[in-house]
Formats: C-alpha cells, structure tokens, sequence
C-alpha cells in the first residue's frame, strides 16, 4: 500500500510514482498503462519530456477515474515569466487531454534568465484558476525558494531535486522540513548506478529484496517522494512491490553513508532551453 504524504496546501500525493522522462513519446502510453495497472497512481512528467499526449492516452485508456491519477507536469526554461507560465500549463494539459494536473512544478530556476519569481507568478495564477491543484518547484536551491516565498509569500508544497544515496543534499531538505515544502526525489535509482554499489548489495541480500527495492524503501523511510523511472515491464513491477520489509537504522545510515556525487546538471548554472 503506497502512503501519501499531505502537503502544505491540503492536497495529498501517493509517495510513490513514476517517472517518464526518456521514456520515448511512441512507447509511452504502453508503459504508464503497464504501471497503472500495476497499482501506480502516479505519474511524473513535464512538456519538455515530449511525451505528455501518451501520458494522456494511457489515462484515457485506463478504467480509472481522473481523480484516482495523481499527475505532475513541469513548466520549461523557455516558458519563465507570468503569462507564458501559464499558457504553457494550458498547452500541457491540452496535450495530456485533462481539465487539471495534480502538481504543476518550475522545472529549473534557470538564475540567468532572472525570471523564475514571475514564472512562480504564473504557476499561482494557474492554481487560482484550477489548472493546478498544487504548485511547486524542480531543481531550487536555498536562496531561490527564499527569493519567491518573499515575493509571493506562497510557499512551494514540493521541491522536486536529485537525490540519491551518495547525493543527499542535507542542507536543502533542512531547509524544506524548516519550510513544509515536501522533499520529492529524482534519479532515485542514481540512473541505475546506485543499484551497483556493494553496500546497495550487501543490504538487498539482508533483507531478500531487490537492490531497486531496497533503495526505493530507504527513499520512503527518509520521507522522500520517489518516482522511479522503467520502460521494462518486470522493473516496473518490481519497483511498485515494496511493501512488507523495512530498513532498520543501520541499514538506512549504510545507505546514507555512500560516497557519491550529482549525476544531473547544476541548477545554480543551467539554463538549456531558456
Ligand atoms: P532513475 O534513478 O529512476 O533510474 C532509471 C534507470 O534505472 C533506467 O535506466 C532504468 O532502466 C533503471 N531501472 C529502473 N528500475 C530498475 C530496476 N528495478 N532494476 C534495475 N534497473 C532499473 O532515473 P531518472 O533520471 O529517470 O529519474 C526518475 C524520474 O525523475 C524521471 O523519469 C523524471 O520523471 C524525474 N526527473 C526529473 C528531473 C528534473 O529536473 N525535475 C531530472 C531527472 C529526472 P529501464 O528504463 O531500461 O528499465
């Protein structure tokens, strides 16, 4: 049974989903439909990612209401500033053929541009007019949810970062737990290369599950959302069945404790597509 986590607006967000970035536009609509028929109830994808119209299909082609979806899409780097926020939220759900989305997130700060305060401007005005039940952010350091909190004085439910063991980032969700804003983890598997590590391993085998599985329960036990991406059928199974065992502290700081580093780009300076 996936927990859901409360977030600082009243909604509710299944802890775990999955995610679609890379996924091919042509295949995607058989791999969320896989999913949800697994049991996810929630899917994370952004108009960069080129693939909400099949994230749509597969809603459509599922015998499952609208509201039982939980569904995140993400504003790009070209669409900062107020007004083009929220147009590029209408084109979202135009292609994912919905009336709302779950979570709408920024998918960078992209501090160059000098106009994610405005493009936070836009995500509220999207909320307002119920586009989005919740707003958040992807990829915010520190100073940049300080600078819209200030400005808005709407504070983000989520902040959408790399984490993985080996990649922690304490200091940011020190400031989210100081904040409310719910921690949700991307490239929690570290793309694959965290389910190598021998003390990945060594703990898989302690327990009797999957190097996958056990990564994906230390993300929940720390009170991580987690969206773990697979177009392999039997992965995304695997990754879904993570109920039934549980970490004990030893085994969740043996995890913490991997040396590691970002495998993504630094939000300080990335600016594609702006
Ligand atoms: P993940 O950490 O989820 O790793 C995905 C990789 O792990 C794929 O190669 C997949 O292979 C493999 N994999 C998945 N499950 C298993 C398993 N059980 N055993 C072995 N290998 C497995 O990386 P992502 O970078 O995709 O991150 C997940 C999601 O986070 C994205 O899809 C996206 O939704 C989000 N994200 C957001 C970003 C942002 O800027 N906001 C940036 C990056 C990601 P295969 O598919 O071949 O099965």
């Amino acid at each position: 049974m996936v927990e859901r986590l409360t977030l600082n607006d009243g909604g509710v967000i299944p802890q775990l989903g999955l995610g679609v970035w890379q996924v091919p536009a042509a295949d995607v609509s058989a791999v969320v439909g896989h999913a949800l028929a697994a049991g996810y109830r929630h899917i994370d994808t952004a108009a960069a990612y080129g693939n909400e119209e099949g994230v749509g299909e597969a809603l459509r082609g599922s015998a499952l209401a609208r509201e039982d979806v939980f569904l995140t899409t993400k504003v790009w780097n070209g669409d900062h500033g107020r007004d083009r926020a929220l147009a590029a939220c209408r084109k979202s759900l135009q292609r994912l053929d919905v009336e709302w989305v779950d979570l709408l997130l920024i998918h960078w700060p992209v501090p160059s541009a000098g106009k994610y305060v405005d493009a936070w401007e836009g995500l509220i005005a999207a909320r307002d007019a119920g586009l989005a039940r919740s707003i958040g952010v992807s990829n915010f350091n520190p100073d940049h949810l300080e600078r819209i909190i200030d400005s808005t004085g709407v504070v983000p439910a989520v902040n959408q970062i790399e984490l993985h063991p080996g990649f922690m980032q304490p200091s940011l969700r020190a400031f989210h737990a100081q904040h409310g804003i719910v921690t949700e983890a991307w490239s929690p598997l570290g793309q694959g290369q965290v389910l190598r590590d021998p003390a990945v391993l060594e703990t898989a085998g302690a327990v009797g599950r999957t190097p996958a599985q056990v990564v994906i329960r230390w993300h929940l036990q720390l009170g991580n959302i987690v969206i773990p991406k697979s177009v392999t059928p039997s992965r995304i199974e695997e990754n879904f069945d993570v109920d039934g065992f549980s970490l004990s502290h030893e085994q969740m700081e043996a995890l913490a404790s991997l040396t590691g580093s970002r495998i993504g780009p630094d939000p300080a300076t990335f600016s594609f597509g702006a």
